[in-house]
Protein backbone atom coordinates (compact mmCIF):
# COMPACT_ATOMS: atom_id res chain seq x y z
CA UNK A 1 0.00 0.00 0.00
CA UNK A 2 1.54 3.42 -0.91
CA UNK A 3 0.26 7.15 -0.43
CA UNK A 4 -1.00 6.81 -4.30
CA UNK A 5 -4.11 5.89 -4.03
CA UNK A 6 -5.89 3.46 -6.01
CA UNK A 7 -8.84 3.18 -7.96
CA UNK A 8 -12.22 2.33 -6.77
CA UNK A 9 -14.97 1.66 -9.29
CA UNK A 10 -18.32 1.63 -8.32
CA UNK A 11 -21.20 0.36 -10.68
CA UNK A 12 -24.84 0.76 -10.15
CA UNK A 13 -26.82 -2.26 -9.97
CA UNK A 14 -30.75 -2.44 -9.10
CA UNK A 15 -31.24 -5.44 -7.83
CA UNK A 16 -30.20 -9.12 -7.41
CA UNK A 17 -31.37 -10.82 -10.25
CA UNK A 18 -28.56 -12.49 -11.58
CA UNK A 19 -27.89 -10.64 -15.08
CA UNK A 20 -28.06 -6.92 -13.27
CA UNK A 21 -25.43 -8.52 -11.04
CA UNK A 22 -22.99 -10.00 -13.29
CA UNK A 23 -23.27 -6.99 -15.44
CA UNK A 24 -22.48 -4.80 -12.67
CA UNK A 25 -19.40 -6.66 -11.07
CA UNK A 26 -17.94 -7.69 -14.71
CA UNK A 27 -18.18 -3.30 -15.39
CA UNK A 28 -16.49 -2.97 -11.54
CA UNK A 29 -13.46 -4.88 -12.72
CA UNK A 30 -13.77 -3.73 -16.22
CA UNK A 31 -12.63 -0.52 -14.83
CA UNK A 32 -9.48 -2.20 -13.04
CA UNK A 33 -8.37 -3.98 -15.76
CA UNK A 34 -10.85 -7.06 -15.29
CA UNK A 35 -10.27 -10.04 -13.08
CA UNK A 36 -7.34 -11.31 -14.84
CA UNK A 37 -5.43 -8.50 -13.80
CA UNK A 38 -5.25 -9.95 -10.55
CA UNK A 39 -5.63 -13.86 -10.97
CA UNK A 40 -3.74 -15.80 -13.70
CA UNK A 41 -4.64 -19.11 -15.24
CA UNK A 42 -3.99 -22.09 -12.46
CA UNK A 43 -4.03 -19.68 -9.68
CA UNK A 44 -5.67 -20.41 -6.19
CA UNK A 45 -8.30 -18.26 -5.20
CA UNK A 46 -10.65 -17.81 -1.84
CA UNK A 47 -13.97 -15.10 -1.84
CA UNK A 48 -13.79 -14.10 2.07
CA UNK A 49 -17.18 -13.29 1.91
CA UNK A 50 -19.40 -12.14 5.32
CA UNK A 51 -21.05 -15.36 6.98
CA UNK A 52 -21.40 -13.78 10.40
CA UNK A 53 -24.47 -15.76 11.54
CA UNK A 54 -27.08 -17.86 10.09
CA UNK A 55 -29.13 -15.84 7.96
CA UNK A 56 -31.33 -16.23 4.42
CA UNK A 57 -29.80 -13.59 1.50
CA UNK A 58 -32.92 -11.19 2.10
CA UNK A 59 -31.86 -10.41 6.15
CA UNK A 60 -28.83 -8.13 4.21
CA UNK A 61 -26.56 -9.70 6.96
CA UNK A 62 -24.31 -12.30 4.57
CA UNK A 63 -22.42 -10.96 1.41
CA UNK A 64 -25.14 -12.02 -1.25
CA UNK A 65 -25.01 -15.62 -3.31
CA UNK A 66 -25.36 -13.64 -6.53
CA UNK A 67 -22.39 -11.03 -6.40
CA UNK A 68 -20.19 -14.20 -5.44
CA UNK A 69 -21.68 -16.56 -7.87
CA UNK A 70 -21.08 -13.56 -10.27
CA UNK A 71 -17.12 -13.40 -9.05
CA UNK A 72 -16.82 -17.12 -9.89
CA UNK A 73 -17.76 -16.98 -13.07
CA UNK A 74 -15.25 -14.57 -13.93
CA UNK A 75 -12.77 -16.86 -11.87
CA UNK A 76 -13.56 -19.29 -13.80
CA UNK A 77 -13.50 -18.18 -17.22
CA UNK A 78 -10.32 -16.62 -16.44
CA UNK A 79 -8.97 -19.96 -15.76
CA UNK A 80 -8.71 -19.53 -12.02
CA UNK A 81 -8.73 -22.37 -9.73
CA UNK A 82 -9.62 -24.32 -7.78
CA UNK A 83 -11.62 -21.32 -5.66
CA UNK A 84 -13.09 -21.24 -2.63
CA UNK A 85 -15.50 -19.47 -0.04
CA UNK A 86 -14.73 -18.89 3.08
CA UNK A 87 -15.47 -17.34 5.69
CA UNK A 88 -14.89 -17.66 10.08
CA UNK A 89 -18.86 -16.63 11.68
CA UNK A 90 -18.98 -14.96 14.88
CA UNK A 91 -18.96 -17.01 18.06
CA UNK A 92 -18.57 -20.74 18.66
CA UNK A 93 -19.10 -22.71 15.50
CA UNK A 94 -20.04 -26.64 14.96
CA UNK A 95 -19.33 -28.48 11.65
CA UNK A 96 -23.20 -28.74 12.04
CA UNK A 97 -23.81 -25.01 12.76
CA UNK A 98 -21.61 -24.03 10.28
CA UNK A 99 -23.58 -25.93 7.22
CA UNK A 100 -26.26 -24.31 8.85
CA UNK A 101 -24.90 -21.29 7.77
CA UNK A 102 -23.53 -21.95 4.43
CA UNK A 103 -26.86 -23.44 3.58
CA UNK A 104 -29.28 -20.11 4.99
CA UNK A 105 -26.59 -18.03 3.50
CA UNK A 106 -27.16 -19.72 -0.55
CA UNK A 107 -23.89 -19.95 -0.46
CA UNK A 108 -24.18 -23.47 -0.44
CA UNK A 109 -26.14 -24.07 -3.36
CA UNK A 110 -23.88 -21.46 -4.82
CA UNK A 111 -20.94 -23.88 -4.46
CA UNK A 112 -22.81 -26.57 -5.66
CA UNK A 113 -24.25 -25.14 -9.16
CA UNK A 114 -20.46 -23.37 -9.26
CA UNK A 115 -18.70 -26.91 -8.36
CA UNK A 116 -16.29 -24.80 -5.49
CA UNK A 117 -16.13 -25.54 -2.48
CA UNK A 118 -16.71 -23.72 0.92
CA UNK A 119 -14.49 -23.61 3.87
CA UNK A 120 -14.93 -22.83 7.01
CA UNK A 121 -11.43 -21.08 8.58
CA UNK A 122 -11.65 -22.43 11.94
CA UNK A 123 -9.95 -25.71 11.43
CA UNK A 124 -6.82 -25.28 10.31
CA UNK A 125 -4.45 -22.19 11.67
CA UNK A 126 -1.57 -21.01 10.63
CA UNK A 127 0.37 -17.78 11.79
CA UNK A 128 0.97 -14.89 9.66
CA UNK A 129 2.91 -11.90 9.62
CA UNK A 130 1.81 -8.21 9.90
CA UNK A 131 4.47 -6.24 8.53
CA UNK A 132 4.54 -2.88 9.51
CA UNK A 133 1.78 -3.74 12.01
CA UNK A 134 0.75 -1.21 15.06
CA UNK A 135 -0.29 -3.20 17.25
CA UNK A 136 -0.04 -6.83 16.18
CA UNK A 137 2.91 -8.06 13.60
CA UNK A 138 1.41 -11.67 13.80
CA UNK A 139 -2.14 -13.26 13.74
CA UNK A 140 -3.28 -16.81 13.72
CA UNK A 141 -5.41 -17.31 10.27
CA UNK A 142 -7.55 -19.63 8.89
CA UNK A 143 -5.17 -21.89 6.52
CA UNK A 144 -7.19 -21.66 3.45
CA UNK A 145 -7.33 -17.74 3.69
CA UNK A 146 -3.34 -17.68 3.30
CA UNK A 147 -2.18 -21.09 1.40
CA UNK A 148 -3.76 -19.37 -1.85
CA UNK A 149 -2.17 -17.33 -4.84
CA UNK A 150 -5.07 -14.87 -4.33
CA UNK A 151 -7.00 -13.31 -1.61
CA UNK A 152 -10.72 -11.68 -2.65
CA UNK A 153 -12.19 -9.90 0.20
CA UNK A 154 -16.00 -9.62 -0.67
CA UNK A 155 -17.98 -8.12 2.11
CA UNK A 156 -21.40 -6.78 2.32
CA UNK A 157 -21.90 -2.97 3.39
CA UNK A 158 -23.50 -2.48 6.90
CA UNK A 159 -23.66 -0.60 9.99
CA UNK A 160 -21.56 -2.23 12.96
CA UNK A 161 -22.39 -1.12 16.57
CA UNK A 162 -18.66 -1.45 18.10
CA UNK A 163 -16.60 0.11 14.33
CA UNK A 164 -19.76 2.09 13.05
CA UNK A 165 -19.44 0.04 9.61
CA UNK A 166 -17.79 -2.90 8.58
CA UNK A 167 -16.90 -3.10 4.71
CA UNK A 168 -13.78 -4.54 3.78
CA UNK A 169 -11.43 -4.08 6.78
CA UNK A 170 -13.93 -5.59 9.32
CA UNK A 171 -14.64 -8.28 6.69
CA UNK A 172 -11.38 -9.54 7.47
CA UNK A 173 -11.62 -9.95 11.17
CA UNK A 174 -13.39 -13.40 9.61
CA UNK A 175 -10.42 -15.22 8.63
CA UNK A 176 -9.23 -15.17 12.45
CA UNK A 177 -10.82 -18.59 13.37
CA UNK A 178 -13.69 -19.20 15.94
CA UNK A 179 -13.25 -17.87 19.36
CA UNK A 180 -9.67 -16.16 18.69
CA UNK A 181 -11.99 -13.13 17.79
CA UNK A 182 -14.14 -13.04 20.66
CA UNK A 183 -10.51 -13.18 22.56
CA UNK A 184 -9.55 -9.62 20.25
CA UNK A 185 -12.62 -8.27 22.44
CA UNK A 186 -11.25 -8.63 25.72
CA UNK A 187 -7.32 -7.87 24.54
CA UNK A 188 -8.30 -4.86 23.01
CA UNK A 189 -11.63 -3.51 23.95
CA UNK A 190 -11.20 0.31 22.87
CA UNK A 191 -12.67 1.10 19.79
CA UNK A 192 -9.68 3.02 18.39
CA UNK A 193 -7.36 0.25 19.28
CA UNK A 194 -9.87 -1.86 17.62
CA UNK A 195 -9.42 -0.08 14.46
CA UNK A 196 -6.24 -0.58 14.51
CA UNK A 197 -5.90 -4.47 15.62
CA UNK A 198 -8.11 -4.55 12.05
CA UNK A 199 -5.57 -2.40 9.87
CA UNK A 200 -2.69 -4.77 11.19
CA UNK A 201 -4.76 -7.76 9.84
CA UNK A 202 -5.37 -5.85 6.83
CA UNK A 203 -1.47 -5.97 6.73
CA UNK A 204 -1.35 -9.70 7.41
CA UNK A 205 -4.08 -10.53 4.95
CA UNK A 206 -3.17 -7.97 2.00
CA UNK A 207 -6.40 -9.47 -0.29
CA UNK A 208 -5.28 -8.60 -4.03
CA UNK A 209 -8.95 -7.38 -4.72
CA UNK A 210 -11.72 -6.27 -2.91
CA UNK A 211 -15.71 -6.53 -4.43
CA UNK A 212 -17.95 -4.80 -1.76
CA UNK A 213 -21.70 -6.05 -2.40
CA UNK A 214 -23.86 -2.44 -1.54
CA UNK A 215 -27.29 -3.64 -3.70
CA UNK A 216 -28.60 -3.97 -0.07
CA UNK A 217 -26.78 -3.25 2.92
CA UNK A 218 -27.90 -2.69 6.29
CA UNK A 219 -28.67 -0.10 8.84
CA UNK A 220 -29.50 1.03 11.97
CA UNK A 221 -28.70 -1.81 14.02
CA UNK A 222 -26.02 -4.00 12.09
CA UNK A 223 -23.81 -5.99 11.22
CA UNK A 224 -27.02 -8.52 11.89
CA UNK A 225 -29.79 -7.11 13.96
CA UNK A 226 -30.20 -3.89 11.27
CA UNK A 227 -32.80 -2.92 8.45
CA UNK A 228 -31.79 -4.10 5.12
CA UNK A 229 -31.38 -0.96 3.00
CA UNK A 230 -31.31 -0.35 -0.72
CA UNK A 231 -28.29 1.44 -1.91
CA UNK A 232 -27.90 0.13 -5.30
CA UNK A 233 -24.13 -0.60 -6.44
CA UNK A 234 -21.13 -2.73 -6.03
CA UNK A 235 -18.02 -1.39 -5.45
CA UNK A 236 -14.34 -2.80 -6.40
CA UNK A 237 -10.88 -2.22 -5.49
CA UNK A 238 -7.59 -3.35 -4.73
CA UNK A 239 -7.66 -0.96 -2.02
CA UNK A 240 -9.61 -2.12 1.02
CA UNK A 241 -9.28 1.29 2.83
CA UNK A 242 -9.86 3.73 -0.28
CA UNK A 243 -13.16 1.64 -0.70
CA UNK A 244 -14.01 1.88 2.72
CA UNK A 245 -13.63 5.74 2.62
CA UNK A 246 -16.20 5.53 -0.34
CA UNK A 247 -18.74 3.64 0.90
CA UNK A 248 -19.16 5.07 4.22
CA UNK A 249 -19.39 8.48 2.35
CA UNK A 250 -22.08 6.57 0.22
CA UNK A 251 -24.01 5.63 3.60
CA UNK A 252 -24.05 9.07 5.29
CA UNK A 253 -21.25 8.98 7.33
CA UNK A 254 -17.68 11.20 7.78
CA UNK A 255 -15.46 8.32 6.74
CA UNK A 256 -13.73 9.27 10.04
CA UNK A 257 -16.71 8.03 12.16
CA UNK A 258 -15.73 4.77 10.64
CA UNK A 259 -12.85 3.55 13.48
CA UNK A 260 -11.00 1.32 10.30
CA UNK A 261 -10.58 4.03 8.22
CA UNK A 262 -10.02 6.56 11.37
CA UNK A 263 -7.09 3.99 12.08
CA UNK A 264 -5.72 3.68 8.65
CA UNK A 265 -5.76 7.03 8.43
CA UNK A 266 -4.10 8.05 11.45
CA UNK A 267 -0.92 5.99 9.94
CA UNK A 268 -0.98 7.36 6.50
CA UNK A 269 -2.71 3.74 4.75
CA UNK A 270 -5.89 5.86 3.96
CA UNK A 271 -7.31 9.32 3.11
CA UNK A 272 -9.73 11.20 5.32
CA UNK A 273 -12.54 11.93 2.79
CA UNK A 274 -14.07 10.18 -0.31
CA UNK A 275 -12.76 13.00 -2.53
CA UNK A 276 -8.96 12.16 -1.54
CA UNK A 277 -9.92 8.76 -3.86
CA UNK A 278 -9.81 7.92 -7.47
CA UNK A 279 -13.21 6.34 -8.70
CA UNK A 280 -14.33 5.60 -11.67
CA UNK A 281 -18.33 4.20 -13.23
CA UNK A 282 -20.80 5.85 -11.24
CA UNK A 283 -20.35 9.22 -9.62
CA UNK A 284 -20.55 8.13 -5.56
CA UNK A 285 -22.34 11.41 -4.77
CA UNK A 286 -25.27 10.38 -7.12
CA UNK A 287 -25.43 7.13 -4.45
CA UNK A 288 -25.44 8.99 -0.83
CA UNK A 289 -27.79 8.16 1.62
CA UNK A 290 -27.84 11.19 3.93
CA UNK A 291 -30.52 9.50 6.00
CA UNK A 292 -29.21 5.91 6.16
CA UNK A 293 -29.90 5.05 9.94
CA UNK A 294 -26.21 5.02 11.67
CA UNK A 295 -25.30 3.27 15.50
CA UNK A 296 -25.36 5.75 18.25
CA UNK A 297 -22.00 7.65 18.16
CA UNK A 298 -19.65 7.58 20.34
CA UNK A 299 -19.75 10.13 22.50
CA UNK A 300 -16.28 9.85 24.10
CA UNK A 301 -14.39 9.94 21.02
CA UNK A 302 -14.39 13.91 21.34
CA UNK A 303 -12.69 13.54 24.49
CA UNK A 304 -8.98 13.74 25.25
CA UNK A 305 -7.55 9.91 24.64
CA UNK A 306 -6.71 9.38 28.36
CA UNK A 307 -10.43 11.11 29.21
CA UNK A 308 -12.13 9.38 26.23
CA UNK A 309 -11.08 5.46 27.64
CA UNK A 310 -12.91 6.35 31.42
CA UNK A 311 -15.74 8.23 29.81
CA UNK A 312 -16.16 5.61 27.11
CA UNK A 313 -17.05 3.32 30.15
CA UNK A 314 -19.55 5.52 31.93
CA UNK A 315 -21.43 7.02 28.46
CA UNK A 316 -21.51 4.15 25.43
CA UNK A 317 -24.40 2.11 24.63
CA UNK A 318 -24.89 -0.91 26.75
CA UNK A 319 -26.74 -4.08 25.25
CA UNK A 320 -30.21 -5.56 26.62
CA UNK A 321 -32.71 -8.00 26.71
CA UNK A 322 -34.36 -5.41 23.92
CA UNK A 323 -37.31 -7.26 23.22
CA UNK A 324 -38.17 -10.26 25.31
CA UNK A 325 -40.63 -11.55 23.18
CA UNK A 326 -38.21 -12.46 20.68
CA UNK A 327 -35.90 -14.18 22.70
CA UNK A 328 -36.13 -18.20 22.94
CA UNK A 329 -33.70 -18.75 25.69
CA UNK A 330 -30.83 -20.20 22.91
CA UNK A 331 -27.89 -19.18 25.50
CA UNK A 332 -25.98 -18.02 22.43
CA UNK A 333 -25.14 -14.52 24.24
CA UNK A 334 -24.39 -16.28 27.07
CA UNK A 335 -21.90 -18.49 25.62
CA UNK A 336 -20.40 -16.29 23.22
CA UNK A 337 -19.74 -13.28 25.47
CA UNK A 338 -15.81 -12.89 26.06
CA UNK A 339 -15.79 -11.83 29.24
CA UNK A 340 -18.91 -14.18 30.63
CA UNK A 341 -21.22 -10.66 31.47
CA UNK A 342 -24.26 -12.72 30.78
CA UNK A 343 -26.10 -15.30 32.75
CA UNK A 344 -29.60 -16.83 32.48
CA UNK A 345 -32.43 -16.41 34.65
CA UNK A 346 -35.49 -17.80 34.14
CA UNK A 347 -34.69 -18.53 30.63
CA UNK A 348 -33.70 -14.80 29.77
CA UNK A 349 -29.93 -13.27 29.81
CA UNK A 350 -29.40 -10.58 32.66
CA UNK A 351 -25.87 -8.31 31.92
CA UNK A 352 -23.59 -7.56 34.11
CA UNK A 353 -22.95 -4.38 33.41
CA UNK A 354 -19.82 -4.19 35.30
CA UNK A 355 -18.35 -6.89 33.76
CA UNK A 356 -19.23 -6.24 29.81
CA UNK A 357 -16.52 -4.66 27.86
CA UNK A 358 -19.25 -2.96 25.18
CA UNK A 359 -18.34 -5.32 22.33
CA UNK A 360 -21.57 -6.10 21.09
CA UNK A 361 -20.60 -9.80 20.45
CA UNK A 362 -24.33 -10.58 22.08
CA UNK A 363 -25.94 -8.41 20.38
CA UNK A 364 -24.34 -9.38 16.41
CA UNK A 365 -24.79 -13.11 17.26
CA UNK A 366 -28.40 -13.26 18.65
CA UNK A 367 -30.01 -15.16 15.95
CA UNK A 368 -33.23 -13.39 17.16
CA UNK A 369 -32.44 -10.02 17.22
CA UNK A 370 -33.78 -9.71 20.45
CA UNK A 371 -30.71 -7.97 21.76
CA UNK A 372 -30.81 -3.94 21.15
CA UNK A 373 -28.19 -1.10 21.99
CA UNK A 374 -29.51 1.65 24.59
CA UNK A 375 -27.86 4.65 26.13
CA UNK A 376 -27.27 5.30 29.77
CA UNK A 377 -30.59 7.54 30.76
CA UNK A 378 -28.27 11.22 30.89
CA UNK A 379 -26.76 10.17 27.96
CA UNK A 380 -30.10 10.16 26.10
CA UNK A 381 -31.34 12.90 28.03
CA UNK A 382 -28.67 15.04 26.76
CA UNK A 383 -28.87 14.16 23.06
CA UNK A 384 -32.62 14.97 23.04
CA UNK A 385 -31.48 18.25 24.73
CA UNK A 386 -28.77 19.11 22.13
CA UNK A 387 -30.86 17.16 18.79
CA UNK A 388 -27.31 16.97 17.32
CA UNK A 389 -27.02 12.99 17.54
CA UNK A 390 -28.29 10.19 15.31
CA UNK A 391 -29.84 7.30 17.51
S1 LIG B 1 -31.05 -12.87 23.84
FE1 LIG B 1 -30.78 -13.88 21.88
S2 LIG B 1 -28.88 -15.01 22.06
FE2 LIG B 1 -29.52 -14.49 24.14
S3 LIG B 1 -30.70 -16.25 24.85
FE3 LIG B 1 -32.17 -14.81 23.98
S4 LIG B 1 -32.40 -15.44 21.83
FE4 LIG B 1 -30.53 -16.44 22.59
S1 LIG C 1 -22.43 -8.54 27.54
FE1 LIG C 1 -22.42 -8.33 25.31
S2 LIG C 1 -21.45 -6.34 24.93
FE2 LIG C 1 -20.99 -6.93 27.04
S3 LIG C 1 -19.02 -7.97 26.89
FE3 LIG C 1 -20.59 -9.56 26.79
S4 LIG C 1 -20.94 -9.85 24.58
FE4 LIG C 1 -19.82 -7.91 24.82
Amino acid sequence: MSETRELVAIEACGSYAPEHVAAAVAASLAHLGGIAAFVKPGETVLLKVNLLTKAEPARAVTTHPEVVRAVVRLLKDAGAGPIAIGDSPGGRTSAQAARAIFEASGMAAVARDEDVEVVLLDDDVVRVPAPGGVLYQHFNLGRAAVDVDVLIDMPRLKTHGFMMMTGAVKNLFGCIPGLEKAQFHVKVPDRDDFGDMLVDLLLACRPALTIMDAVIGMEGAGPAGGTPRHIGAVLASSDAVGLDVVAAAITGFDPMEVYTNAAAHRRGLGPKTADEVPTVGTPWRSLVLADFAHPATDLARKLPPGLAKWARARVVSRPWLEDPSRCNGCRTCERDCPVHAIKMADGKPVYDYNACIRCYCCQELCPNRAVGLKRPWFVRALVVRGGSERA
